[in-house]
């Protein structure tokens, strides 16, 4: 009796002695995007993946690649300053994180020129390849109905997984700014031509006339279309890779507004992981957001949502990341995605973060 409580205490306290996942569980993933493609120190991916593996990270979402900027040797996009003064920066994250156990998705944010060149935009303007807000202001998007703009981010995300094993692809930006875009004369010629029916007032029977509904129907196709031919292509490259998309939370009204009708592009099978932008301090509001998610994608992929630590304002603190990273736990979501790795996180909130990620570093997850 007294030999087998011995035991019992000895096994009971081994950290070892640990029952084994049940074999249909798979552990959390915990992700993080990094807007500036240089890790949370310019220079040294290497001291980035190590404090990412150190606080329990898994993956991360390095944001490489823009609508007319490449932070690697791009053959097809002008090369970034980052490219310049730091070299590849994929070749360079790739090379750390497999040191440290990491999945590298690179990020692509499409259409988007913000950070373009400027010879570059106006080369875009000239061609008739930027978009018009419906009262006809140009803005620095590229139109996602025109052929060779639904090219260009195709080759473009194709290029990064002929060069590059990264472990996935991943669209951010995939969507119109709002719902006052694109009324461009592309789009109207290309709405006419695909609908063989002309617009009898234009853009006003498209943005709030009879053609609404049809007109908004066309937009999502753009985005869901572009969607669909990345996820083929790559898919032939390379099987196995995988294809995630950074989404808006509120659904279905980003179907409306932004065109992003991202519930579709699952229930086609084009992704094979999906971040829903959750950013907001008030964990009610994100709890409805989740549920909403969960249950719109019903279990066909896994839906790691987005924490805004540092988009919203004030930034989250750890302590309020921490807990809604376990509500997602709660909730049953695969995993989370934070927003974002930078010096600041890096630092503060990373470390502070280490001890709800810890707890749950070998938890298992449906
Ligand atoms: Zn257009």
């Amino acid at each position: 009796m007294f030999i087998s409580t011995i035991l019992f205490i000895l096994v009971s306290s081994d950290p070892s002695f640990e029952a084994p996942h049940p074999p249909n569980r798979v552990k959390e993933v915990r992700a993080a995007w990094n807007h500036s493609g240089t890790g949370a120190y310019p220079g040294d991916w290497e001291r980035s993946c190590r404090v990412l593996e150190e606080n329990g990270f898994t993956l991360i979402l390095p944001n490489m690649v823009w609508g007319g900027i490449a932070h690697y040797p791009s053959k097809i996009l002008p090369h970034s300053k980052t490219f310049r003064k730091y070299g590849d920066q994929i070749a360079q994250c790739l090379a750390a994180t497999k040191r440290h156990g990491i999945e590298v998705h690179v990020w692509k944010v499409n259409y988007n020129l913000a950070t373009a060149p400027k010879d570059f935009v106006e080369k875009m303007h000239k061609a008739g390849r930027t978009q018009r807000s419906v009262a006809g202001k140009p803005t620095n998007w590229l139109c996602p109905s025109h052929p060779e703009n639904q090219r260009l981010e195709r080759n473009v995300m194709l290029e990064v997984i002929r060069e590059y094993p990264v472990a996935g692809i991943h669209f951010d930006y995939i969507r119109y700014p709002d719902r006052e875009h694109c009324y461009c004369p592309g789009c109207r010629e290309r709405f006419e031509a695909d609908s063989g029916k002309k617009v009898a007032r234009w853009p006003q029977d498209c943005y709030s006339g009879p053609r609404k509904e049809e007109y908004n129907a066309w937009r999502c196709r753009q985005t869901t279309q572009l969607v669909a031919t990345v996820s083929r292509e790559a898919r032939k490259i390379r099987p196995g890779i995988k294809i995630s998309a950074a989404v808006y939370g509120g659904y279905p009204q980003c179907r409306a507004s932004v065109a992003q009708d991202w519930p579709e592009w699952i229930k086609s099978g084009y992704l094979d992981f999906v971040c829903p932008m959750d950013y907001t301090a008030n964990d009610q509001s994100f709890q409805k957001l989740v549920e909403n998610q969960l249950r719109l994608v019903g279990g066909r992929i896994p839906v790691y949502p987005g924490i805004g630590a540092s988009a919203t304002r004030p930034p989250l603190t750890p302590e309020r990341v921490a807990e809604q990273i376990r509500l997602l736990q709660r909730l049953g979501a695969r995993g989370f995605t934070l927003f974002e790795l930078n010096l600041t996180t890096a630092e503060t909130l990373l470390p502070g973060l280490s001890w709800t990620v810890r707890k749950f570093k070998d938890r298992a997850v449906p």
